[in-house]
């Protein structure tokens, strides 16, 4: 398997104190155990953020790849919204050439995750071991999951993410900044977490709808984030 094939460099995927600020901006909550920014704008600031699989408090995390830019998790959100996992679900059993990429993708999720784990000291975390997310290998069960995995692995890795992306492309290409008003950047970050934790011991953000502005969304955790 080829180490990560994504455009950002080595160097950058550390997370800065200005990164994990402008995550917890966009996501309106304050943010832990992120290792590594997997994907980032044109500009810099953070797309996806890297978890790592065992969280501070020792939960095991098997959802690596967290979508946070608020204009891309919309606009994914537009896709579930119309239906583009059931259609996906269906190809995935009737083509096998996708059905077997898809498989594939998942196979690049755990060892990408793996390499993670390596880097940011987790170790092994047999609790989720052949575990990945967004309903690999076999459906789809989060847009945002896969999404997040290919701005993560750059093209070619994930064939239903990639295709994700380029259905969105009339909100948002990876060319292009669209940090400008997309998350409140007045006054204090978010230091406290409002939000309500999943049984994986983060709140559940992935698959909100609408660009996080203000409050936070209490609502309980949605199907199809894990
Ligand atoms: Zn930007």
């Amino acid at each position: 398997m080829e180490e990560n094939t994504a455009a950002v460099p080595q160097e950058s995927r550390q997370p800065s104190a200005h990164d994990l600020e402008v995550l917890s901006r966009q996501l309106g909550r304050p943010v832990r155990d992120v290792v590594e920014i997997p994907a980032r704008c044109v500009c810099g600031n953070p797309l996806v953020a890297a978890t790592a699989p065992r969280l501070s408090n020792g939960t095991p995390f098997p959802t690596t790849f967290y979508l946070t830019h608020p204009v891309i998790t919309s606009a994914v959100s537009r896709l579930e919204a119309g239906g583009l996992m059931n259609e996906m679900n269906q190809r995935l059993t009737g083509e096998q050439d996708l059905a077997d990429a898809y498989r594939g993708a998942h196979e690049a999720y755990l060892q990408a995750r793996n390499d993670i784990a390596g880097r940011s000291g987790t170790g092994a975390v047999p609790e989720i071991d052949g575990i990945s997310a967004g309903g690999m290998p076999t459906r789809v069960k989060c847009l945002h999951v896969l999404v997040g995995h290919s701005l993560a692995a750059g093209p070619g890795v994930n064939p239903l993410g990639d295709e994700a992306i380029e259905a969105i492309s009339e909100w948002w290409t990876k060319d292009r900044c669209y940090c400008d008003g997309a998350w409140d950047t007045a006054g204090e970050a978010p230091s406290r977490d409002l939000s309500r934790h999943g049984p994986q011991g983060l709140p559940e953000i992935v698959g909100r709808p609408a660009p996080v502005r203000k409050a936070q969304s209490t609502t309980p955790a949605e199907e199809g984030n894990a």
